[in-house]
């Protein structure tokens, strides 16, 4: 079983100085940075090729669980129970130790990280081994009330949030008689039209007019989908053909596009777009492309112009003249690894990649510590699929094959639930969807998720004596008597009675 442990016997508390691997170790620790796709993938298959008595495994991150992504927009739609979507580390990955806290610093000189757990004090491990798979973040602007009114789209808690946002707004607005608040809160906005923009899209407009079925007060033509995109184009992952068909179905979906559009203020809520379209909404959520993982920036790993750690095919981290970084490893979103499919690019940041880069990273590095040679990374796109709401989507295979509409979305569900991580996660999915066949997805809003202790704040706080006015009777709480105001007001209290 997969151990959490507080820290490694030899962790040093955080001080000014970073301590330095001095001993060989008998059996080389590699820490694996990111339990993600690639951080997932890695440890799994290391651990499948070397025994223990090889190499010790320390997988570090701040979530107890890697998340399958392309999974997240039906997530947000309520098609996949959101638990099904991560796969615990815990049960994921055996024989492999796991610390939860975020990496803070990387002295690779040193052979050594820095760790800070959620609660108590940051502190130093070291190690023989280094694999980086630490991912992206949302690529934001500077937009004025973006931070305040915006919400990502990148990890399981967003799309929940999300999900519970857009139905709570529906709940709400189907009981106010306010026209602008109500137009507001049925306004939704999605800034990106990539693949993660139009998927989340396509997949909480399906469900918010399936759920306004079930509400008299609200017409379907008030809900109001629109998307932003910067680009003249949708979709760029696909053929301009399959992007235009996308177009005109979310098109006929009466969800308004602005293309070669920006997003250029949402200060309140009060969203104004560069073609001067201005509108209030209460939904924002931002999907315009990813960066690496900022923290890469407090390491000494080489990095790129986008701060991506910088790699040869073979995974091994490289400086700007290719000399090879010994002890370091990098794939994934964080990571610049050449496409030797098309020469002089990298490899696109996406799952198809991570998931294998992650398994071909593990074999080499289960080779170098056998004293064998890493071999290349070399992937052809197999290809692009997404879905775009119950029983519809678009997928482009092996460069030639286009498929649309219910076979693209079978195809979207097949491909990507055989790719999810664990046999355990795969049942569940699989037995979540036939039981949505059979008894239609749920679309309830939990929004108080998000604050589940307002309600016990409230019956916590005291409640106030009332006051009993003198002579009333059957008082329930006679906490205090109503005591006369003046001694004028008792005497003409005194003369009344
Ligand atoms: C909504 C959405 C839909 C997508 N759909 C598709 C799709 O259909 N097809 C496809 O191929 N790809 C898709 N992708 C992209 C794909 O999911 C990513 O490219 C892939 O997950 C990258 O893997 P990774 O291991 O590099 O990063 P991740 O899988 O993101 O893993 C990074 C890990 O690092 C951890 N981490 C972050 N900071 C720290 C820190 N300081 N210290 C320690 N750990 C840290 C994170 O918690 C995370 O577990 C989608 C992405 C999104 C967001």
């Amino acid at each position: 079983m997969p151990q959490t442990v507080p820290a490694p016997a030899d962790a040093s508390p955080s001080g000014t100085a970073a301590p330095r691997q001095t001993k060989p170790r008998k059996v080389p620790r590699v820490v694996v940075l990111g339990g993600g796709t690639v951080g997932l993938y890695t440890a799994r298959r290391l651990r499948k090729r070397l025994g223990k008595r090889e190499a010790a495994i320390v997988v570090v991150d701040p979530r107890p669980y890697m998340t399958y992504a392309p999974f997240l927009p039906e997530t947000a739609a309520g098609s996949i129970d959101a638990r099904n979507v991560v796969a615990p580390h815990r049960r994921a990955l055996k024989g492999v130790d796991v610390l939860q806290g975020k990496v803070s610093q990387i002295h690779h000189a040193e052979r050594t990280v820095e760790i800070t757990p959620e609660e108590g004090e940051p502190y130093w491990i070291t190690y023989d081994h280094l694999v980086v798979g630490l991912g992206s973040v949302a690529r934001t602007l500077p937009i004025p009330g973006l931070a305040e009114n915006g919400i990502g789209f990148k990890n399981v808690e967003e799309a929940i949030a999300l999900r519970n946002h857009v139905l709570n707004r529906i709940d709400l607005a189907s009981s106010t008689w306010d026209p602008e608040l109500r137009k507001r809160m049925l306004t939704f906005v999605f800034v990106g039209g990539g693949f993660a923009g139009i998927e989340a899209l396509a997949e909480v407009e399906d469900m918010a007019r399936v759920t306004v079925k079930y509400y008299k007060a609200i017409e379907q033509d008030e809900l109001r989908f629109v998307l932003v995109e910067g680009s003249p184009r949708i979709l760029p992952e696909v053929s301009e053909e399959l992007g235009g068909y996308t177009l005109e179905q979310l098109r006929k979906r009466n969800i308004e596009i602005h293309l070669s559009t920006f997003l250029s203020s949402c200060v309140d809520g009060h969203v104004v777009l560069s073609n001067k379209t201005e509108f209030d909404a209460e939904t924002i959520v931002w999907t315009a492309g990813v960066k690496a993982n900022p923290v890469l920036q407090n390491s000494d790993l080489p990095l790129d112009q986008i701060g991506r750690v910088t790699t040869n095919a073979k995974l091994q981290v490289v400086d700007a003249d290719g000399v090879v970084v010994a002890d370091a490893y990098a794939a994934g979103d964080c990571a610049a690894v050449p496409d030797l499919y098309n020469p002089g690019k990298f490899c696109p940041p996406n799952a198809q990649h991570a998931l294998r880069e992650g398994n071909h990273l593990g074999d080499n590095l289960a080779r170098v510590l056998r004293s064998a040679e890493p071999t290349e990374y070399k992937h052809k796109n197999i290809g692009a699929v997404a879905s775009l709401g119950m029983y519809k989507g678009v997928a482009q295979m092996f460069g030639r094959i286009k498929v649309r509409g219910f076979l693209a979305w079978v195809l979207h569900r097949s491909y990507h639930v055989a790719a999810m991580p664990t046999f355990n996660r795969k049942i569940r999915i699989a037995a979540g969807w036939t039981g949505s066949i059979l008894l239609r997805r749920e679309v309830v809003a939990l929004g108080a998720l998000h604050d589940p202790r307002a309600e016990f704040r409230e019956a916590s706080v005291p409640p106030k004596p009332r006051v009993v006015e003198p002579g009333e009777k059957d008082a329930a709480v006679p906490a205090i008597k109503a005591e006369p105001a003046s001694p004028a007001k008792s005497r003409q209290a005194k003369s009344a009675s």
